[in-house]
């Protein structure tokens, strides 16, 4: 598994499971698939309520605990440096641990400056591997890592081959923050991913598909991906992309295909705010 050192040295997989939109029951069996299949990260999240379903899958899957990279986020409710710090400790009991390799700001909305304290606090007391955040703008990220202490190791945020997010990777280079992409499949536009001839006929080329195409173009790139899938064959599809390398030519191809523009609601329409308190 190819791993990407984190501005802490800490060790990240560069490809994980993402458990978004997975019901309970179904998330616990998804995730002991992945496992079995070698993913090592595992990416959830307080708004996700399948923190315990992914507890019980670590319990059961028979692989010890520092193999694996347990990820979650605090949701905005928790905003405030007390019930972040209370969340995190919350969340840590429902995934069964006693520590997490990296926890995320979900949402760059309300007193997030708060939240991350509590993150930094829990960090310092080697609760926490890595900290970090999700859905922050080049602006606001650069804003929270010049005024506080410990900058955040990566920042989470929708990308893929329609939306590749370019100004915003240079600026995680120029503030040593790492690149994580969600919804690197173009979720409710993965068919058209699919359908997309260019990534066809390289896919063809290489003897793969194109979802994992998709996926190598990101990894390519030093970005990290966490496809989601609720089936065990594309589990294990998702995470063979290590036996073929794109070249410059493709990669230069699949570039062309950037829209520049987020598939939901954009984090600077205010309309998110009342998006994510629904
Ligand atoms: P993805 O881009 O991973 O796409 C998931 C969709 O693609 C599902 O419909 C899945 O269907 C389908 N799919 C998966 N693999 C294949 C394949 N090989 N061939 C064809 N179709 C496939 O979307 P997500 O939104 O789930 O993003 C991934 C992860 O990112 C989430 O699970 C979550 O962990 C994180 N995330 C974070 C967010 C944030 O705000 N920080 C927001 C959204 C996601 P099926 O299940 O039927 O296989």
């Amino acid at each position: 598994m190819e791993k990407i050192k984190l501005n802490n040295n800490i060790e990240m997989p560069i490809i994980g499971f993402g458990v978004f939109q997975l019901p309970e029951k179904e998330c616990e069996e998804c995730v002991i698939d992945a496992i079995e299949a070698n993913y090592r990260l595992i990416d959830t999240a307080q708004a996700y309520y399948n923190e315990e379903a992914v507890g019980r899958a670590i319990i059961r899957c028979g692989v010890p605990r520092e193999e694996l990279f347990l990820a979650t986020k605090g949701w905005v409710t928790e905003h405030s440096y007390e019930k972040a710090r209370m969340s995190v400790m919350t969340s840590m009991r429902k995934l069964q641990t006693n520590y997490l390799d990296l926890v995320l700001i979900h949402q760059p909305l309300g007193d997030y400056y708060a939240a991350y304290h509590a993150l930094e606090d829990l960090y310092k007391e080697g609760k926490l591997w890595a900290i970090g955040i999700s859905n922050f703008s080049a602006e606001r990220m650069a804003d929270l890592t010049a005024f506080n202490e410990i900058p955040p190791a990566v920042n989470q945020v929708e990308t893929h081959l329609f939306f590749q997010q370019n100004t915003l990777n240079e600026w995680m280079s120029k503030l040593g923050i790492q690149h994580e992409a969600w919804g690197p499949l173009a979720e409710h536009r993965v068919s058209e991913l699919l359908d997309n001839q260019a990534i066809i006929r390289i896919a063809g080329k290489y003897g793969k598909t194109p979802a994992q195409v998709a996926l190598r173009f990101n990894i390519q790139r030093g970005i990290v991906v966490i496809p989601k899938s609720s089936k065990q064959e594309r589990i294990r599809e998702n995470i063979d992309i290590f036996d073929f390398v794109l070249t410059d030519d493709e990669m230069s191809e699949i570039r062309t295909l950037d829209e520049n523009k987020s598939l939901w609601l954009p984090y600077d329409d205010p309309n998110i705010v009342e998006m994510a308190m629904s």
